[in-house]
């Protein structure tokens, strides 16, 4: 289009008419569709689509790298409180004790490829974020939400693989309570200036029960309850963090894989 053509005579009775539906557009358009931010937390924030997973499979073989941390028999690589963690330990998997506390492991880690499978409890108890409540954090600090999201409502930005408060997931591919479920995560750590000021956010790529749910998703900063997150400089390396959220959650055949450090 030519600047003569822009500056062609249009009568203003015409323009009337041509402006008022973009403004309405805009104003029925949701949140999202117009690249703003939802409140952490929203009720409001559109539901993700349900997709229904393939059955629950064999536990996944931890590949020749991998660093086992939970095969199942021992926690001897995490920590909790003081002295061992309290959480139960039987029949190949582990438990949460409400009041346990949260575990996390001894060594530390930046990027990593995670692997960790998870069961809610069944039957179930509660309603939305007091229905199976765990979580995974990376660093310890950057959370992908655990959760009993079968057919159980809550803010999307919270829901079973949700960056919680943040992101949710592309889809909802929760499993009924009490089944194994998995979640695989590519974490890129976040990066930070000498002055302490963000280079690069974390990301995290994760699928739940091998399922796309967050396709290399920015960190808006450390995981909080509702509040913004915001990012503060930290050590390069960090632990591998679950979450006690008073709810006897179950895990096993948690590995990870440390990965070369890419430049995005
Ligand atoms: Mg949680």
């Amino acid at each position: 289009m030519t600047y003569a053509t822009l500056r062609y005579p249009v009568p203003s009775r015409y323009l009337a008419t041509l402006a008022l539906p973009v403004w309405m557009t805009a104003g029925m358009m949701p949140l999202h569709a117009q690249g703003q931010k939802w409140p952490a937390n929203s009720m409001e924030r559109p539901r993700p689509p349900v997709v229904s997973p393939g059955p629950v499979g064999s536990p996944v073989t931890p590949p020749g790298d991998a660093i086992v941390l939970f095969d199942g028999r021992s926690l001897d690589q995490w920590q909790g409180g003081p002295g061992t963690p309290g959480w139960k330990l039987e029949d190949g998997y582990a438990e949460v004790v409400a009041g346990g506390g949260s575990i996390s492991t001894r060594r530390h880690f930046g990027d990593i490829q995670v692997h960790l499978e998870w069961a809610t409890p069944r039957p179930p108890h509660g309603t939305g974020q007091d229905r199976g409540n765990s979580g995974v954090f990376l660093m310890g600090m950057y959370e992908v939400q655990i959760l009993d999201s079968y057919q159980n409502d809550t803010y999307p930005d919270g829901q079973a693989g949700a960056l919680y408060g943040q992101q949710p997931p592309l889809v909802n591919a929760s499993r009924p309570p009490g089944e194994w479920q998995s979640y695989d995560i590519i974490f890129r750590r976040p990066h930070f200036n000498r002055d302490g000021s963000l280079l690069r956010p974390a990301r995290a790529t994760v699928l739940h029960n091998g399922v796309l749910i967050q396709d290399g998703v920015a960190f808006t900063g450390r995981t909080v309850h509702g509040a913004e997150a915001k990012y503060s400089p930290h050590a390069d390396l960090g632990p591998l963090t679950l979450q006690d959220h008073g709810q006897p959650v179950r895990f096993r055949n948690i590995w990870v894989r440390e990965i070369p450090s890419t430049e995005y």
